[in-house]
């Protein structure tokens, strides 16, 4: 009798689902959507307290988002990778800020910004190398999937998209192909992410 009694109060919604896939699916998207918008907003915060100079806060944020987000977008891999700097995180620096280089070129909004942090992430690198032998627990960019916008193209990071790598020795210079990119010296995002992780295979 219960039982029956559930299948009764179910059936209707059963069918409701079964006749409307599409309304559940909109009903999906708008959820994914819904999500999305607050991680940018955790993203966004994550820039404001890091503009702010509260840089553990901005930490705190900014990893909210990269742990959340499907794939990362290149503003974010700038904002933490600046943020990491500030937190006297080098390494992870130097590793988010190389990124938002690579994607984004010298057409990024934070091109120029993103450059000066770099050099000063690396010399700090180098200097803290030099004096420190404590490992700080670094958050990688190999441990996530990254957004190449809406192109889905990254230029070769090995051959700078020249498609061509130079070696300079004794007798002159070598002239080797990239075994990595396509023709135009490109990667697809997919294989961006592959080259990052050191998966991406020659070819
Ligand atoms: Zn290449």
């Amino acid at each position: 009798m219960k039982r029956f009694l559930l299948l009764f109060l179910f059936a209707p919604l059963l069918a409701f689902a079964q006749s409307t896939p599409e309304k559940i699916k909109e009903y999906q998207l708008q959820q994914e959507q819904y999500r999305k918008t607050q991680l940018l907003r955790e993203i966004d915060s994550g820039k404001y307290y890091m503009e702010m100079g509260e840089y553990a806060l901005a930490d705190k944020k900014l990893k909210y988002a990269l742990d959340n987000i499907k794939s990362v977008p290149s503003d974010l891999t700038y904002f933490f990778g600046k943020n990491s700097y500030f937190l006297g995180k080098f390494k992870q620096s130097v590793d988010w800020l190389t990124k938002y280089v690579q994607l984004k070129g010298t057409s990024g909004q934070y091109y120029e910004d993103a450059v000066i942090v770099l050099q000063k992430a690396e010399n700090a690198l180098i200097a803290s190398r030099k004096t420190d032998t404590s490992q700080l627990a670094e958050v990688l960019s190999r441990n996530y999937e990254i957004d190449c916008g809406p192109t889905g193209k990254v230029i070769c990071p090995v051959c700078k998209g020249n498609t061509v790598i130079i070696k300079t020795g004794i007798f002159g210079n070598n002239y080797k192909s990239c075994t990595f990119c396509d023709k135009h010296g490109m990667l697809t995002c997919e294989e961006y992410n592959k080259l990052i992780r050191g998966e991406l295979a020659e070819h």
